[in-house]
């Protein structure tokens, strides 16, 4: 799952996927402001410096940018995994979100977590309790749902799990928006953007 295409088989090079949404299509969980910051910028260096580290060292055998990401390590895996995380996070949010899981969805989350205000309490504690920088990811593994927070770069696709959706809680995602009141961003996503079809739609 990834909208970075490669450009020729023997090299990858990866594009900036854009935007699913208009940059003023989040707020006021998150503003136009920090959209074009977080994308135009942030996103875009990972793309960039992952770019210039393949022009250099090329990974044997990878194609995809989850092939880079499961078989790189050290800088290249940290702007690798910082490419893919982002354009995951997008995906994982969406204008008017929030609501009912689609029914399939729903029956995971009974069976993992009982009720669905239960998952999403698992996954505010995790995107709040995740010291520094990091993500918080519902995952599908062994059968069955479950909540997992990584520091930095980490991902669950490096440790063989299905994500399903992802929060980003490094400080760039919230700070103009929340300042230091994380939870008031985690709460506004989880309420109102988190995009629960597109969790659907990665169910294996
Ligand atoms: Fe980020």
């Amino acid at each position: 799952m990834a909208t970075a295409t490669a450009r020729t088989p023997q090299r990858p090079h990866f594009q900036l996927p854009k935007l699913p949404y208009a940059e003023d299509a989040l707020a006021p969980v998150i503003s136009a402001e920090t959209l074009a910051l977080h994308h135009g910028k942030h996103h875009r260096k990972y793309v960039d410096t992952m770019n210039q580290l393949l022009e250099k060292e090329p990974v044997h055998g990878a194609q995809t940018l989850e092939d880079v990401v499961r078989r790189a390590s050290g800088k290249l895996f940290n702007n690798a995994a910082q490419a893919w995380n982002h354009d995951f996070y997008w995906k994982s949010l969406r204008p008017k979100g929030g609501g009912e899981p689609p029914a399939a969805l729903k029956q995971w989350i009974e069976t993992s977590f009982i009720t669905v205000d239960a998952c999403k309490k698992e996954l505010a504690q995790a995107a709040t309790k995740q010291f520094g920088s990091g993500w918080a990811w519902l995952v599908q593994e062994h059968g069955k749902l479950k909540v997992v927070g990584t520091g930095n770069a980490e991902n669950p696709l490096a440790k063989g799990a299905t994500p399903l959706l992802t929060i980003d809680v490094w400080e760039h995602a919230y700070y103009l928006d929340h300042q230091n009141r994380r939870v008031d961003y985690v709460n506004g996503v989880l309420d109102k953007l988190i995009n629960w079809g597109f969790a659907a739609d990665n169910l294996g």
